[in-house]
């Protein structure tokens, strides 16, 4: 949906510029010396992949990582030129796909390989590949004790090239596991050296998510691996103990009043009845429900930005209309912007609406429906 002037006022404003302020700042603190892959899949974490993409490729990413290759074809489509790696590898049928767009795959079982290596073949040409090794992460990946027969195996299929290693760290941000993020460092590297004696020659090498990238400088590779930092969402994931760049939050979730309604003490509001006014109280109706991915676990927990105050949402979130107590704040009229996420000085965070829902700010945002207008800040500089 794009933005128009006839349309509800609720829209996830993506500031395109904070974005780029993100890559700067990662990559002077992580060091110029890696390349560095902008993950981009689920619509780059709800914030829109494309306008994302295009922006990041003018500032100068080395890579995208999408985490299925229709992702891929969308960015394509879009004219992205940067290389494009398919985290989650492909689904059968979707060879031609990968050929046709010029995207990358991951590899992790031999099957998929033998697939890509016949189509490919049938095309009498060649392709490059990442492998994947599972260093303990246990998701997918080649198990690391079977990285030897894989290489081997992979010998066979001469059009496939080996273009690139990677792994994923299970827990690089909590420094109580410090120890297994470093066993899995030492199993990548075994795993590494083992593709080069099968006679392998991989360019890339590359294990760090954000966390691994910004908490442990021997994870890094030669390339590293940015989702959350690129889009400021790593406050609930990095310890502030830990030194860390700089980051700006990139999305903002906003609305407008739609209605404004005196309801007396002792009345109660919404689905369930689950509020009940204490006071006379000014009550704001926001166009915004868990429709939009505003979750409705934030029933009388979450909190909002309206003219310079945080307000509490009460009452049951519906699909559409979500209830904000105003009585505190002075002049609230129909048409004043609301804050869902963003406001001055990032009021609310993802991170605190994910605190009460007991999960991350990557969910919060990944789960904002496409139902919301995505609108951009900064679009312009994407054109450079
Ligand atoms: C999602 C993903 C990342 C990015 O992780 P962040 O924590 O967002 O930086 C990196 N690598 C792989 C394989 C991923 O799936």
């Amino acid at each position: 949906m794009t933005y128009g002037i006839n349309q509800r006022p609720t829209e996830a404003v993506i500031d395109l510029n904070a974005l780029a302020f993100n890559f700067h700042s990662s990559r002077s603190f992580i060091g110029p010396d890696v390349k560095y892959m902008a993950v981009v899949k689920a619509d780059a974490y709800g914030h829109g992949a494309v306008e994302c993409a295009r922006r990041l490729e003018a500032e100068g990413i080395d890579w995208f990582g999408v985490a299925i290759p229709e992702e891929g074809v969308e960015i394509r489509k879009a004219g992205v030129k940067t290389p494009i790696l398919c985290l989650g590898s492909f689904w059968p049928g979707q060879e031609e796909l990968l050929f046709e767009y010029g995207l990358t795959t991951v590899i992790y079982d031999i099957g998929r390989a033998r697939s890509l290596s016949q189509c490919v073949a049938d095309k009498g040409s060649e392709v490059d590949i990442h492998v994947k090794i599972d260093t303990g992460m246990h998701r997918v990946g080649v198990d690391f004790r079977e990285v030897e027969a894989f290489a081997h195996e992979l010998k066979s299929l001469e059009n496939l090239r080996i273009d690139g290693l990677l792994t994923h760290f299970s827990s690089a941000e909590d420094p109580q596991e410090d120890d297994f993020t470093g066993l899995q460092i030492q199993r990548f590297r075994e795993a590494c050296e083992i593709f080069r004696k099968a006679g392998h020659d991989p360019e890339w090498l590359d294990m760090a998510n954000s966390p691994g990238a910004i908490a442990h400088p021997d994870s890094r590779g030669n390339m590293v691996r940015l989702g959350g930092a690129l889009y400021g969402l790593i406050d609930d994931i990095i310890p502030e103990t830990t030194p860390q760049p700089e980051l700006k939050p990139v999305l903002s979730l906003r609305s407008r009043i739609a209605y404004v309604r005196h309801v007396p003490a002792g009345e109660t509001l919404g689905y369930g009845r689950i509020f009940r006014t204490d006071r006379d109280s000014l009550i704001a109706l926001v166009p915004i429900g868990y429709a939009d991915g505003y979750p409705r676990g934030l029933s009388n927990r979450g909190k909002a930005w309206v003219n310079g105050h945080l307000v509490p949402v009460i009452g049951r979130i519906s699909m559409d209309w979500t209830f904000l107590d105003v009585t505190d704040v002075a002049n609230v009229q129909i048409g004043d912007d609301v804050y869902l996420i963003g406001g001055d000085n990032a009021a609310v965070r993802a991170a605190d609406l994910a605190r009460e829902l007991d999960t991350i700010g990557y969910e919060i945002t990944c789960g904002i429906s496409p139902r919301v207008c995505r609108r951009y800040i900064g679009r312009e500089a994407s054109a450079l």
